[in-house]
């Protein structure tokens, strides 16, 4: 693949189309209105994400955090994030923080450490996680010192980023590697994209090659509906057909989850069928795990 169809250049490089008006909402999962603190997204009782930084190495054009990532106006700052630690910290049933933003690794390691420091103070946080992409797009982020640091407050997980089996570049098998060794359990997410990885060949590969590496497949998100990115945008049979079609060709420890986001904030729907509850055309109706009943474009 060259051009203006390659994985890289649809995943990064503007188009045109998203300036169409798609119809499509700026927040879609109201993470606004979940925000209690300006760097806290609280939507689960016991987990919580963590916003600490607003930058990232490379962006994403089906981003879900569209309407303020690399937005200087919503920059984080040291400030918001200690807000957020008190917010943390005086809440008991919180046990695990999800460490996301942007990309949190565009922090100093300094920073880093001051942040999982003060994290791991607080004794009802058991699980530590860090989202990044930083593993496909800037590998060389991963240092011996960077993996130390981390490895100084398990438990300890990092999910990775990882959307097309071309992402896995030497550079980045090292990344994992060196993290890895370093006794970091890894786990990723994939965004499934239309002409990026939405086709078997593609994600059975994708997959295969990240269990190799010893990063376990977890998610496989349908892209939210975020304003300009439509034309990203794979129907939701087709993602279940691609899972089914998975199974029969890698490990089941590579068959990741198959997720869909609720619109209006009410969690994480994996699409099996018991969560179906009805379907047409146009709509498929889903359980949300908040126990509401949710209605998604098919
Ligand atoms: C995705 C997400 C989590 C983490 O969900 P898991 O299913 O545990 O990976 C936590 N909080 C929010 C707001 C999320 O969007
Ligand atoms: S790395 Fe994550 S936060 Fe940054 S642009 Fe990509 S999807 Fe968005």
């Amino acid at each position: 693949m060259s051009g203006t169809d390659h994985p890289f250049w649809r995943q990064f490089v503007p188009d045109a189309a998203e300036l169409e008006d798609d119809g499509l909402p700026t927040d879609p999962l109201a993470e606004h209105e979940k925000s209690p603190t300006p760097a806290i997204v609280h939507r689960y009782p016991q987990r919580v994400l963590l916003l600490a930084a607003n930058s990232c190495a490379a962006y994403c054009r089906f981003c879900t955090r569209k309407r303020r990532v690399g937005d200087r106006e919503y920059k984080v700052s040291f400030g918001e994030i200690l807000d957020g630690i008190a917010y943390i910290a005086e809440r008991k049933e919180i046990n695990e923080v999800i460490i996301s933003g942007g990309d949190p690794l565009i922090l100093s390691d300094g920073l880093l450490g001051e942040l999982l420091d003060r994290l791991r103070k607080i004794e009802h946080v058991e699980i530590l996680r860090i989202a990044t992409r930083m593993p496909a797009v800037l590998p060389q982020r991963f240092t011996q010192a960077l993996a130390d640091l981390l490895s100084r407050y398990q438990p300890l997980y990092l999910t990775t980023h990882f959307n097309h089996p071309q992402e896995l570049t030497p550079e980045a098998i090292e990344a994992c590697r060196l993290l890895a060794d370093a006794g970091i359990p890894l786990a990723n997410q994939t965004v499934l994209l239309k002409g990026v990885n939405d086709d078997l060949d593609t994600l059975a590969d994708l997959c295969r090659q990240l269990l190799r590496h010893r990063v376990r497949p977890y998610y496989l998100h349908q892209m939210d509906p975020v304003a300009g990115t439509g034309h990203f945008r794979v129907p939701l049979q087709q993602g279940v057909e691609l899972i089914d079609g998975l199974r029969s060709r890698v490990s089941g420890l590579a068959v990741p989850h198959y997720i869909i986001d609720s619109p209006g904030g009410h969690g994480k729907v994996e699409l099996v069928a018991e969560n179906v509850v009805a379907r047409n055309d146009e709509n498929w109706t889903l359980r949300a795990p908040d126990g509401s009943t949710i209605s998604v474009p098919a």
